[in-house]
């Protein structure tokens, strides 16, 4: 082993000045030789193995001794963990953790604190080494300096003799130089790991994600695809990269890739689009599908990630439920024709007897047939209700939209009330901050809703109360119609029942009124064709106010994506 202390002050003592100067020299060029030859060690490889084995050895050979290891920080393990040793017969015994916050003291704590370098020219008779380990394999000197990066202690590495051996400052100061390099270059090297575990998990996450997950350049050549593209669209991925995104497209949609890529630059990210996408032997899949941009590194687009999902299977049962729907409907409203016939028989009957055309009636004659005449109106009301909502629930109803002008069309509405209204002496007022307000929407759907909730108030208030029909714009887009009475309004927790079919407020009706529990879900449908809401806020006890609002004015037609 050399001593290069030893021999420079042996040669201080006997050699003239300008040769010490010399030696000086000869030592600072050896010791950054050394620096070099360790930091080219050190930085040569992302392999964090590799690092540690050749610094360790390079450490070794420089500094001229047979014994060393390097220790690494791991922070899951609140202490560090041998991953290098050379020189050690039976290196078994620096297998554990040594902690670097323990109460007893080591010299990987002492390092690890002082973030110092802790020289020991013989563990013997030092009682920091008494588990004697390093004793029994004959090693008498050890130096320890700190593995560090950005003043952060990352692991240590020793160095020791199996002679007695008194370090050097300028030793010392060097392997405290290689723990620097040391340090740098594993920071580096965990950093690299770290980034590729990382890619590693994501890419992991992208191969077994359940979506088709596809990657294109700007041109829509396909750059990744997943396992899940492989068996949606039938292409394995050797097949897939390079080829254009266009292999996908059945044909008359070739133009799509071009309209999508100019969407994704407008709007950013396109979701839940619906499209045809061909898989490999040209059938033809339904595909959910959700585009978004990639960026480089300037912020400019790169290309295109397609998100895609195979939803033929959600397509076929939405269409099976839409037969089955129409199915329901039809047979509603054969059932209703088949009904109204009979029905108009029997109420005809019924009239012609009350009138006395088949001869006088006796009291309990009249009050029996006033009692099926009232039932038989009920039911015809009943059936004409679901035959509309049959109607409306089966597409069947269009909607003629036109500029309305609101006044005249409420005003039309409650006029055909006022006649029920006036025998329960209740007044119905009409409430606006600017007649000319018009909707844009169908006049006889209209008026049905306003009728009907018009209808509703009348019938649910106390006499001599008042009905307001109100009507103002609500924004740029929309116009609000508002019917509010001073009935007995509606608990909070049935104000959004009362629109599904036949739910009626047992409060509410238990009084007397009958009805069929159709008109609200009537008016619901109608107003949601035109795109608008209604609701109902209440007060109990002192009325109910319904609203609902239309379009304003035509609506744009935006053309969908696979148009
Ligand atoms: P119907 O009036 O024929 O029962 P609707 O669908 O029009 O059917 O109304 C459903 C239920 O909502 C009514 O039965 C009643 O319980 C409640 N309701 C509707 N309008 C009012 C109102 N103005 N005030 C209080 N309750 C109402």
């Amino acid at each position: 082993m050399p001593r290069p202390k030893r021999q420079a002050s042996n040669k201080k003592s006997l050699a003239p000045p300008v040769t010490v100067t010399k030696q000086r020299l000869l030592t600072r060029t050896r010791d950054l030789e050394a620096l070099l030859a360790i930091a080219q060690t050190a930085t040569q490889s992302l392999d964090i193995e590799k690092i540690l084995n050749d610094t360790l050895d390079k450490s070794l050979e420089i500094l001229g001794f047979d014994v060393g290891f390097i220790r690494v920080l791991d922070l899951a393990k609140m202490g560090m963990v041998v991953r290098a040793v050379r020189g050690l017969r039976s290196p078994e015994f620096l297998a554990g953790i040594a902690p670097v916050h323990s109460d007893r003291l080591n010299v990987t704590r002492i390092v690890f604190e002082s973030k110092e370098p802790y020289v020991c020219a013989d563990i013997r008779k030092n009682p920091i080494y008494k588990n004697r380990s390093m004793e029994r394999e004959g090693v008498i000197s050890t130096a320890a300096a700190p593995v560090m990066s950005k003043s952060r202690v990352l692991g240590i590495i020793v160095l020791g003799s199996r002679k007695h051996h008194r370090f050097a400052q300028s030793e010392i100061n060097l392997l405290t130089a290689f723990g620097s390099q040391l340090g740098a270059a594993l920071e580096n090297a965990q950093l690299y790991e770290q980034v590729n575990k990382s890619k590693a998990y994501i890419e992991n996450l992208v191969e077994n994600a359940g979506d088709a997950i596809i990657s294109t350049d700007m041109e829509h050549r396909i750059l990744t695809w997943n396992r899940a593209a492989e068996v949606i669209f039938g292409y394995a991925k050797e097949e897939a990269i390079g080829q254009s995104l266009a292999i996908l497209l059945p044909s008359g949609q070739l133009k799509e890739l071009v309209e999508l890529a100019e969407k994704v630059q407008i709007a950013g990210v396109l979701h839940n689009l619906e499209v045809r996408r061909k898989r490999k032997g040209n059938s033809v899949i339904d595909v959910g599908l959700a585009v978004s941009p990639i960026f480089d590194q300037d912020q400019t687009i790169a290309g295109f990630l397609h998100l895609a999902k195979d939803i033929t299977e959600k397509k076929r049962f939405e269409k099976r439920l839409k037969e089955l729907d129409k199915m329901k409907s039809d047979f509603v409203s054969n059932v209703s024709h088949e009904l109204r016939t009979p029905l108009t028989a029997i109420k005809g009957s019924v009239d012609n007897m009350l009138d006395g055309i088949i001869g006088p009636l006796n009291e309990k004659q009249v009050r029996y047939l006033v009692r099926i005449k009232s039932n038989v109106d009920r039911l015809a009301r009943l059936i004409n209700d679901l035959l509309d909502l049959s109607r409306i629930e089966a597409g069947k109803i269009d909607l003629n939209p036109t500029y309305l002008p609101l006044l005249s069309l409420i005003q039309e509405a409650a006029e055909s009330i006022r006649p029920i209204a006036a025998e329960k002496l209740i007044s119905i007022e009409t409430v606006y901050p600017d007649a000319g307000v018009k909707a844009w929407a169908d006049r006889d759907k209209v008026i049905q809703v306003v009728t009907n909730l018009i209808g509703n108030a009348v019938k649910f208030a106390p006499a001599h109360s008042e009905v307001t029909v109100r009507f103002e714009p609500d924004g740029d887009e929309w116009v609000r119609i508002s019917i509010a009475d001073m009935g007995p309004g509606i608990p909070p927790g049935e104000a959004d029942n009362v629109f599904d079919k036949f739910y009626q407020v047992a409060q509410v009706n238990r009084q007397k009124v009958r009805g069929t529990g159709l008109g609200l879900a009537i008016c619901k449908a109608l107003v949601e064709m035109h795109g608008g809401k209604i609701w109902v806020e209440s007060d109990v006890g002192h009325g109910s106010s319904f609203s609902f609002t239309l379009p304003a004015r035509q609506p744009f037609k935006l053309k969908a994506p696979s148009d």
